[in-house]
């Protein structure tokens, strides 16, 4: 069924059931490759809030949870190069196994902006486990992405976090946009 967010119109992509089918299995992957260790799940704020949530709960070896903020688009559905560091990060991830838990890869800017910030603390290793990726739309090599829910088109998209002018972000499913 189509939803209006604010007002735009928007179209399923996504259903809830397929996000939680797919969420399992990277946890289960992200189990097996940090048995023995002990990751921080490093959740980029306010997009990432339930897939975190979700994926945490899938994941069977003991971690630790996070978060920091950062915003690249205010308000609109066009990605801008600004980034804004809005929280600074609350443990010390030096020698730390960190995996940088995002909702979507658009450009990849705010990622790359993330990572070079993280890396001035040496954390053991870096890697990235994202929900959504616009492939073709990653102007950015970036050899830390590693865990990819779905990989989509170049299109607007909101739901299960994601928002459209704040609004959205409590849908359980993942819509895109309708036309123009
Ligand atoms: P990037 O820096 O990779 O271009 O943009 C990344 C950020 O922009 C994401 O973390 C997200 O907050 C926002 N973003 C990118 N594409 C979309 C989209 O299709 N829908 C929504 N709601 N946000 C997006
Ligand atoms: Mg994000
Ligand atoms: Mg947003």
């Amino acid at each position: 069924m189509n939803v209006k967010v604010a007002d735009l119109k928007f179209e399923p992509l996504i259903e809830e059931d397929t996000i939680k089918q797919r969420i399992a299995v990277l946890g289960e992957q992200i189990s097996k490759e940090y048995e023995g260790k002990l990751p921080v799940f490093l959740g980029v704020l306010n997009g990432s809030f339930l897939f975190i949530a979700d994926l945490v709960r899938e994941v069977t070896t003991p971690c630790e949870v996070t978060f920091t903020k950062l915003a690249s688009y205010f308000g609109g559905t066009v990605s801008s190069l600004t980034v804004r560091s809005d929280i600074e990060l609350s443990i010390d991830i030096s020698n730390r196994d960190v995996i940088i838990v995002e909702d979507i890869i658009d450009s990849g800017n705010t990622l790359a902006y993330l990572i070079e910030r993280l890396k001035v603390f040496n954390p053991a290793s870096l890697k990235v486990c994202t929900l959504l990726s616009k492939t073709d739309a990653i102007e950015i090599h970036m050899p830390e992405l590693t865990y990819i829910g779905f990989e989509i088109a170049n299109e607007f998209v909101v739901g299960y976090g994601l928002d459209y002018k704040e609004q959205g972000r409590n849908l359980k499913s993942i819509y895109r946009m309708v036309g123009e």
